[in-house]
Formats: structure tokens, sequence, C-alpha cells
């Protein structure tokens, strides 16, 4: 059955990529009660703006899903793998002058700079502070390129890159999660004056995207009370390991709080404060973009404090300027083996990939609209993991309803603490079962 982006909206399936808002004559993109961007429903979408979501149930053949639109724009990648799609070759390393203000390696600095410097593009549409936070914004100052560094997790849209593009001489790159790449490719294909024009997307690995309440649990956490502004998600330690950086911000007398993400507890793996389509995205590495790039969770790069990023080429421009970089000794990059690469993102693929069959059987038990899915990835799973995965979804809208409510770290603490024990205990079952199942010689997930 056809749906409409009001249908994806209130079955909590929009991940604010803002794409359909270009294809429309008077919506723009508001922040809903939950700490995310939406489009505001209004009945200006045309009946393409359907047709560029990428949660769409009832997309057209051609263009279905991941696969599918690899095969388009992908179509000369030399390699093919069952989890990270097309691609050319996969790198682990960093880029010389970027790392040390970047996320991980600095590779997605480097990249961009490269594509201005070279004039492959004459503006890149990347996320960038402005009045104190976030949001995509254009950009065209190669010597400037660390103005752009760092990855922030707070909701950003592309809203206005179709909006404003037109405008713009000359060709553009965007950067953007999985999910913002297929809306980006999705609107090439109906759209094909726009292949020229974006000739490269810089994808970033996500494993889930936060709400605004992440930022502002982090700040209070921080000890900042009130208001807050330039938050840094990724401050490294390099005197320490790659996974025990800060996050900080500066309150309103301008006083920088800095905190160890450590002393908050796992946020990723446990998917507080994440958005709800994020459970059905299967798409871990960012597949249809022309380079993708995550961070090394992989010994011994773990123990750099400096961070290291793991690289997929996709596109051989894309595989040709990481060559480059390492002959120029710009880049201190090795290739990195196919399932090394895949174990640095173990968890995302187990969660995302295994356990989206399931997760898919309860959206369709609760009666929701079901976003079209590659039906090589659903799998059954195991009972101990299905349970881990009821858990992980409790607890995910749990802390968006929790801090809704609170808006107090320490209220917020208190009320989410029976789900994290819960879903700390069931976790540890699962453990044991499929310890138990290796054991016994039957295999583990
Ligand atoms: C929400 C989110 C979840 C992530 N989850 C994972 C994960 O599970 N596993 C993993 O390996 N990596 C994950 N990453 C990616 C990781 O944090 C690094 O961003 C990535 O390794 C690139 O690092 P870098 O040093 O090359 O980037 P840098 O050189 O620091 O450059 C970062 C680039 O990303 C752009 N950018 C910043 N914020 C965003 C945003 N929100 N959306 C799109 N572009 C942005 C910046 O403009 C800049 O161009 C996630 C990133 C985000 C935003």
């Amino acid at each position: 059955m056809n749906n409409s982006i009001a249908d994806i909206v209130n079955n909590d399936l929009c991940v604010g990529c803002g794409i359909c808002v270009s294809e429309s004559k008077s919506s723009k993109m508001i922040w809903n009660q939950y700490g995310f961007l939406v489009p505001k429903l209004d009945d200006s979408f045309n009946e393409t703006a359907i047709k560029v979501c990428p949660f769409n149930t009832s997309p057209e053949d051609s263009v279905r899903d991941e696969d599918h639109l690899a095969n388009i724009f992908l179509k000369d990648a030399k390699n093919i793998d069952d989890k990270i799609g097309k691609f050319e070759n996969t790198y682990v390393g960093y880029s010389k002058a970027n790392r040390e203000k970047s996320s991980s390696g600095g590779l997605a600095t480097y990249i961009f700079e490269q594509l201005l410097r070279r004039k492959i593009v004459n503006h890149i549409f990347v996320v960038k502070q402005v009045n104190g936070t976030y949001a995509y914004q254009w950009f065209n100052e190669a010597e400037h390129i660390l103005k752009v560094s760092k990855t922030r997790y707070i909701p950003v849209t592309l809203e206005n890159l179709f909006k404003e593009i037109d405008q713009k001489d000359g060709k553009v790159a965007v950067s953007g999660v999985a999910c913002f790449t297929k809306a980006i490719r999705l609107k090439q294909h109906y759209k094909p004056e726009y292949k020229e024009k974006i000739p490269f997307i810089v994808g970033i690995i996500c494993g889930g995207l936060k709400s605004s309440f992440f930022s502002d649990y982090l700040a209070q956490k921080s000890g900042i009370e009130g208001s807050y502004s330039k938050q840094e998600y990724r401050i490294k330690d390099p005197a320490s390991n790659a996974v025990d950086y800060s996050f900080g911000a500066f309150n309103q007398e301008n006083k920088f709080y800095q905190m160890k993400m450590k002393t908050v507890g796992d946020m990723w793996g446990t998917g507080l404060f994440k958005a709800n389509a994020c459970d059905f995205c299967d798409d871990v590495t960012t597949e249809l973009a022309d380079i993708s790039l995550g961070d090394a969770w992989l010994d011994p790069y773990t123990k750099d404090g400096k961070g290291t990023s793991v690289i997929v080429s996709r596109t051989q421009f894309a595989d040709q300027i990481i060559k480059e970089g390492i002959l120029k000794k710009e880049l201190s990059v090795t290739t990195l083996s196919l399932d090394s690469f895949k174990a640095s993102q173990a968890g995302s693929f187990k969660h995302r990939q295994l356990g989206e069959s399931f997760r898919l059987n309860k959206l369709k038990k609760s009666k929701s609209i079901l976003p079209y899915k590659r039906k090589r990835m659903l799998k059954s799973i195991p009972m101990e993991f299905k349970i881990v995965q009821n858990a992980r979804m409790t607890i995910r809208k749990a802390s968006l309803e929790i801090w809704k409510n609170t808006q107090k770290s320490e209220l917020f603490d208190l009320e989410i603490l029976p789900y994290k024990k819960r879903l700390k205990r069931k976790t540890r079952w699962y453990h044991r079962i499929q310890n138990l199942r290796l054991k016994l010689g039957l295999k583990k997930l």
C-alpha cells in the first residue's frame, strides 16, 4: 500500500534528513517533542516527496533498497560483500595533518580538503558550528578545512541542500550518514541533473542518530546548569585509549565543562536517546557513499587515544585519493582485511542486520507501517538475542519519554536505572547461552 510523508512521521519512522521538504511548496523542518527534527506536515508535498524518503514503504522496484541503488550508483565497484555492499578496498589509518582536530583519524576532513583543492567540487555541504550549535552549511575554504572537522551527535538536516544547490556555481560534495546518503541518491535518481552536480558523497558510518536530549543530558552531567553551547562530543585523550574520550561544552558564562564519557556508561549499545527509525536501518557502513569512514574499534588501534579511521573506498576515484595520499605521505594508512574491517563494526552488524527481522515483526504486530527492507537481511535469531532486542527497544523508547518528562539528569538516572539493570541482566544471560552453544559445538551468533 502506498504511504505518505505524514505516515512516515506519524509512525515514528522519520530520521529528519529533510529531503522531502525539497519536494514541498511550504513545509520546513521543525523540532518534535522528543528532540528530533521532522518535516512540518502540511498538504504541500508533491508525489516525489515520498519517493525520496529513505524509509518509504512502497519504493519503485528499480530503487527499492540499498542493493538496487548501489547497482545504479556504484556499478563499477570491483568487490561486493553481503554486509558492507559494493566497494573497492578497505583501509585503516589517519591523516597526519587532521588527526589531532578530528573525531577519528581525520579522513573526512582530508577527503573534503582534497575535493576542494583539486577543484573536483566548488562547495561542500557539511556539518559546522553556527550560533553555538551545529547544522549543515555551505563551505568552500580548503585552507580553513579544520573548521568543519569533527562529528556532531545532534540532529541535523539536509533541508537546505536542494533548496539552495541550484544557486551554487559548480559542483558540490556532501557528508552524510547512511539514511541521509540514501535520500540523496534517491533524489539524484528522480532528478538526474543532481548526479553531476553532486559528484561525491563522504559517508559517515553511523551507529544510530541521537535526539537533542542526548546533548542536554551530557551537558548537565558535565556540570552545566541551564543552556550550553559549542558542545564537543569527541575530545580525545592522547594519553589514554580511543574509547576514553570526553564530552565538553560552554555554559552561559563561557566557562568550559568537560566529562569523560565513561562516567555515563554505555550510550551507544544501549540505544539511549536513539531515533526509532535507526532500528530499521540495516546499512551499517553507508553503502551508497563514494567513501565510507568510521572509527577503528579494533585492536591494536583502540589502544591509541589519538584516534584511527576505518575506510571503505567504493569508487575508483575515492580509492585513488587514498592511494595518492599514502604515496605523498599525507596519510598514514594501510590496507585492512575485509574481515578485520567488519570486526571493527561487529556490534552494529549484529544489532542492525541480524536483529532487524525480529524488530520488523514487532513493528508489524504494533500495526505500524513497515519500511521496505532487503529480504536477504532478514534472518531468524535465537530466543536469547530476541530477549536482548526487546530490552533494547524498551530502554530506547523509555529514555526519550523519561527525559521529556524530567529534563534533569539526576531524575533521569534514577528512572532509567531499572531499564539499564534489566538490559544488563538479559545481555549477561545472552552471552552465557551463546558461550554454552559454542561449548556444545553449536554455532554462535
Ligand atoms: C550520529 C553518528 C553516529 C556514529 N556512529 C558510529 C559508529 O557506530 N561506528 C563508527 O565507526 N563510527 C560512527 N560514527 C562516525 C565517527 O564518529 C566519525 O565521524 C567518523 O569516523 C569520521 O571521523 P573522521 O575523523 O574521519 O572525521 P572528521 O575528519 O572529524 O570530519 C567529520 C566530518 O563529518 C561531518 N559531520 C559532522 N557531524 C555530522 C553529522 N551528524 N552528519 C553528517 N556529517 C557530519 C563534518 O562536517 C566533517 O566533515 C558516527 C557518527 C555520527 C555522526
